[in-house]
């Protein structure tokens, strides 16, 4: 007797040959009724789901969040107590390239969180950068086309990316990022992590806080040039994950070091500065960091489509405690990457194992397709509420303390009164003669055979930064 397991169809009937088609003699057509090999076209015809129209390449694995300092007076959550364990997965990703595109490319990373909390999902769904190339969400759609291919030539186009920016002076923050020495990192442990937008914090007395998160890489920074990509991705497509899940895989565990800056809401009104604008920083002189704990990665998944190409994360996961802020940015997205999610995976995406809360779940949602969990209210007649069977029930304890708008309702005139230079300015002032030759080579590299007249109004807002960005980069251009 075999002590194998018995092959059967996805119905449970055992397949009594996985080898040979059923045909009419050896020399005969394939007979319709051959529902096995029907149903092995069927499915591999179907293996792929649409792939994310951005972040498609990505590597993840699991972890555990540690809370070491006392921050209760900032937040009643549970996850950021002090004593703190809490199990999560991280994503980390390129934005512009496509699902198989080379793991060594000159983009931004995403930086995707997930806290498995007992008091439910708590996504932070960040960058390897601080900031972002806009701060209205109206022209994030615009923005990404110019990423991705020209819709005629099929092809990336430079022209496009640097007529946008030369357009978007907001820009010029994430742009001299992008192009410095941390646009290229060698892996996600060589990184650091931002949440990137400012969120809030709430406590039990009901006070808010202004927030930013800050994950520090504990591996160091460490990048290519272009130059050494181009050899390596000659080489190796792959070698992220492959220095991700090898690492894992041989005990080598990565860890971040875990920051918060905090804002009052009475300083946030008096900030020079607008605090939850996504193009901007909090410098740390005024707002200094407070260390808050680690995390860590230790665990592969097994299956990298069910675990890490379905994981979908959403900056609308929070949890009592945590909560949003007025940045426009983060506005829109906690539509659309819940939205994105109910296309891509489907309705019932947050019920898939990779993404279900580890802590009861309890709504009325119904039906839709791959309802698998039934009815999630705990009684099959709760299906409405408010009903008289004991369904569930709303808790006034999660409500988070009223936030203060004030102003016109209008259309925001993003530009006004922003200052697009200063904070770009600071960065630049922090590189020394080498990081600026290579940020200078960088751009003029990813300039290459554009219209004179778009990277001259470029190299026109460089100019406005410091007169040595401007001029460096017409001195590579030439
Ligand atoms: P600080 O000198 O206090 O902070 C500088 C920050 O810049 C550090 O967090 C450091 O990161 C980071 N940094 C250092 N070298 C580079 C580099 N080559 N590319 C990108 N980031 C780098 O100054 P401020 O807080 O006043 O900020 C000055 C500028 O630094 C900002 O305008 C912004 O461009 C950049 N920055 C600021 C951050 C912030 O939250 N304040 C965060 C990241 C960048 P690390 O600690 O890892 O060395």
């Amino acid at each position: 007797m075999s002590d194998k397991k018995t092959l059967t169809t996805t119905a449970g009937a055992p397949v009594p040959d996985n080898q040979n088609s059923l045909t009419a003699g050896a020399r005969g057509p394939v007979l319709l009724q051959d529902y096995q090999l029907l149903e092995k076209l069927a499915h591999q015809n179907r293996e792929r789901i649409p792939e994310r129209v951005v972040h498609a390449k990505g590597w993840g694995a699991y972890g555990v969040l540690k809370i070491t300092a006392d921050i209760s007076k900032y937040t009643k959550a549970k996850v950021l107590q002090l004593g703190a364990e809490t199990p999560m997965l991280a994503r980390f990703s390129t934005v512009a390239g496509e699902l198989g595109a080379a793991d060594a490319e000159r983009d931004v990373r995403g930086f995707a969180l997930k806290f498995y909390t007992e008091e439910g999902n708590w996504d932070l769904v960040g960058n390897n950068t601080p900031v972002f190339f806009v701060r209205d969400p109206m022209k994030f759609p615009d923005f990404i086309h110019t990423q991705k291919r020209h819709p005629k030539t099929n092809m990336r186009s430079a022209t496009a990316a640097w007529d946008f920016w030369s357009l978007s002076p907001e820009s010029l923050h994430q742009v001299t990022i992008l192009m410095s020495d941390r646009g290229l990192p060698v892996s996600p442990m060589n990184m650091n992590g931002y949440g990137s937008h400012t969120y809030s914090l709430w406590n039990e007395k009901g006070e808010r806080y202004w927030v930013k998160f800050h994950f520090k890489t504990a591996q160091g920074h460490k990048h290519y040039t272009n130059a050494q990509a181009e050899i390596i991705v000659g080489q190796n497509r792959e070698t992220y994950q492959e220095a991700l899940f090898g690492g894992i895989d041989a005990g080598e565990f990565p860890r971040w070091n875990v920051q918060i800056q905090v804002m009052s809401e009475a300083e946030a009104e008096c900030a020079p500065f607008n605090p939850f604008d996504l193009t901007k920083v909090w410098p740390h002189a005024d707002y200094p960091v407070i260390d808050i704990g680690v995390m860590e990665l230790n665990r592969n998944a097994e299956n990298y489509f069910a675990e890490i190409e379905q994981a979908a994360f959403s900056p609308s996961n929070i949890v009592p405690g945590i909560s949003f802020s007025p940045d426009k940015m983060l506005q829109a997205r906690i539509f659309s990457y819940a939205d994105a999610h109910r296309y891509r995976l489907g309705t019932h995406y947050e019920a898939l194992p990779v993404n279900a809360p580890k802590c009861p779940v309890h709504h009325y949602h119904k039906d839709g397709s791959m309802n698998f969990m039934g009815q999630q209210s705990g009684n099959v007649d709760a299906y409405y509420e408010p009903n008289s069977v004991n369904g569930p029930v709303e808790d006034k304890s999660a409500m988070e303390p009223p936030l203060k708008i004030d102003g016109n309702a209008d259309r925001y005139n993003h530009r006004d009164g922003n200052d697009d230079f200063s904070q770009p300015r600071a960065l630049f002032e922090l590189f020394d003669d080498k990081q600026r030759e290579r940020l200078f080579s960088n751009i003029a590299d990813a300039m290459n055979g554009i219209p004179k007249e778009i990277a001259e109004r470029q190299c026109k807002l460089f100019d406005q930064i410091h007169k040595n960005y401007g001029e460096g980069v017409r001195a590579k251009l030439k």
